[in-house]
């Protein structure tokens, strides 16, 4: 089959791999739709030595799964972490924390950016018909962003402050405005205004943000000059939210955070069951968000787009016949 592999820090279309066999308990799953996330362009710079086939965010067709027979058909997303069911962090029900994971694309196993891929039956979810592939393709990074609200206790009368709005930063914006009576965003770039304005999101020059004037700063720009924006503005005994992977090592001026008190909070993976919630009732539509879909022949370019300052969302589409002549 063909897939976009990374090796070294290099990408490569590879049109020989070998298509996954399924485990006891796990489906083949036919990739429909599958998302460029910035976890993706940083596992490329080298966040985190991986090889084999990347991408984690997928909409996809469950073709073979011998277990359980009457799945196939189903139309699916999938929980990204693949855990062991009986380490510590597993009986806590903290398997996402699991020490013998596997993550999609990730961490020891082939991800999403191939015509197929493999996970257990029980990471699967079936969607409902009123989420089309191209919002489904969001559901992992919208649980991402819904996982903040799992972790900080947010009040109404909360200022909050979202630093960055690529394409996480677009999906926490949508996810917190509605819970916070003040929400500001800080973005670089004009088509990331324009959306989050679009649905009614306030965008703020950073200059007029006051030292220690936030509860809640949530960092999702992956910049070193974000981290310092977000530890200026939070007032003492404020939250700071991470929701960004760095590649290389970020400074913090730690003696902020000890004589103001600061919570600093580490956010990843989120629950996938409320953000298929979401779009379902159209409370949530990300697809605005889309700005190029690409067959798996044309996957380097795709990464290109994705890489370009202040792009959005870039899909894949491995079963796209153009892409696959
Ligand atoms: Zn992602
Ligand atoms: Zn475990």
């Amino acid at each position: 089959m063909r897939g976009i592999w990374l090796e070294d820090g290099a990408l490569s279309l590879r049109d020989r791999l070998e298509c996954p066999k399924v485990n006891r308990g796990e489906a083949l799953v036919k990739v429909t739709l599958a998302g460029i996330c910035n976890t993706d362009l940083e596992l490329v710079r080298g966040y985190y030595p991986y090889t084999g086939i990347l991408g984690h965010e997928f909409v996809g067709t469950i073709v073979e799964a011998p277990s359980q027979p009457s799945r196939v058909g189903s139309r699916v997303v999938g929980e990204i972490n693949v855990v062991c069911g009986a380490c510590e962090y597993c009986a806590a029900g903290l398997s996402n924390h699991c020490a013998e994971r596997s993550v999609l694309g990730i961490v020891g196993r082939d991800g999403a950016f191939a015509e197929f891929l493999r996970l257990p039956l029980e990471n699967l979810i079936e969607l409902p018909p009123a989420v089309s592939d191209e919002a489904a393709v969001f559901v992992e990074p919208l649980a991402a962003a819904l996982q903040i609200r799992e972790q900080v206790h947010l009040k109404p009368e909360h200022r909050v402050l979202l630093i960055g709005a690529g394409k996480l930063g677009q999906l926490i914006g949508r996810v917190l405005a509605p819970v916070v009576s003040e929400l500001v965003v800080v973005a670089r770039h004009s088509a990331q205004v324009e959306l989050l304005e679009k649905v009614g999101v306030k965008v703020i020059d950073e200059a007029i943000i006051g030292e220690r004037s936030i509860d809640v700063v949530v960092e999702a720009s992956g910049s070193s000059s974000g981290l310092d924006l977000a530890l200026k503005a939070v007032k003492p005994r404020g939250t700071i939210v991470l929701k960004s992977t760095y590649a290389g090592k970020a400074s913090l001026d730690c003696s902020r955070i000890v004589v103001d008190e600061v919570t600093l909070i580490g956010s990843r993976c989120g629950p996938f069951r409320p953000a298929i919630e979401l779009l379902g009732k159209g409370v949530i539509d990300p697809t605005d968000m889309v700005i190029g879909r690409y067959g798996l022949a044309q996957g380097l370019e795709a990464f290109k787009a994705a890489s370009e300052r202040g792009a959005l969302k870039v899909l894949l589409e491995p079963g796209d016949v153009r892409g696959n002549m």
